[in-house]
């Protein structure tokens, strides 16, 4: 059977802030089923675009690489979007990297065929896990019961792996924080971080102060690291 394409977008050659304690080189994979309405990466969305052209280069790359860099990260985009997945990850292990994700969760089948392959999860957590609010803020589109199988296969593997959610002032409150680290917590998650909201180009009308209120509430900055072994903020 003829091997799916890999479409990737972008290329990282060097990154030491993307997969913890690791150098990886990052592959930001074409496509993303969701809408996130803070998505700094609407140029990804489109599951068209670059194919194998893009993949070659990338080995070339690895192949230079070997003894410099410990890791790839697949990252998005949404990686599990592409059925070339699993084979494309068995192609860089072959070559000796490790193999880390960065991931939605949005399908929970995609995500059971490459789990064992990788050695970390940077898994995004874009609301409360209930069904209205993550809807809204995935653009109208995500299914939180998938999310939620994801998220549960990823705990039960025994991985490492840190859940993050980007602190969007249109979509979030405080009291959204508290219920999200409340409800993962609650599943077992150990490591959570909170990301800073850049607004996009055509947000217009979000305020630096609104995008900082998450990060100066030291009240719920207290209660997270009491929920978490590990909890930071990313600004
Ligand atoms: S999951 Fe959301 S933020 Fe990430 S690439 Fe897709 S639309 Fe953008």
């Amino acid at each position: 059977m003829e091997k799916d394409l890999i479409r990737i977008g972008d290329i990282e050659k060097f990154s030491l802030v993307d997969m913890p304690s690791k150098i990886a080189v990052v592959v930001f994979m074409q496509g993303c089923p969701w809408r996130c309405p803070f998505c700094y990466n609407q140029s990804l969305q489109n599951p068209t675009g670059e194919t194998d052209a893009k993949w070659g280069h990338l080995l070339h790359l690895l192949e230079h690489r070997k003894g410099m860099i410990d890791a790839v990260v697949f990252s998005g985009g949404e990686p599990l979007l592409q059925t070339g997945l699993p084979d494309a990850m068995d192609e860089v292990k072959s070559m000796g990297f490790e193999v880390g994700l960065h991931t939605g969760g949005y399908n929970p089948e995609a995500f059971a065929k490459v789990i064992d392959k990788v050695i970390w999860v940077g898994f995004d957590i874009k609301a409360p896990l209930n069904a209205e609010h993550y809807k809204r803020a995935t653009g109208g589109i995500g299914d939180v019961e998938k999310i939620k199988q994801s998220l549960d296969m990823l705990i039960k593997s025994g991985k490492h792996f840190e859940c993050r959610t980007t602190c969007d002032p249109r979509l979030l409150d405080i009291a959204d924080i508290y219920t999200i680290a409340d409800e993962l917590s609650a599943l077992g998650v150990k490591e959570y971080y909170i990301q800073k909201y850049r607004p996009i180009p055509s947000d217009i009308t979000t305020q630096e102060s609104d995008c900082n209120k998450f990060f100066k509430d030291e009240k719920m900055l207290a209660y997270l690291r009491s929920k978490f072994e590990i909890f930071d903020v990313r600004k």
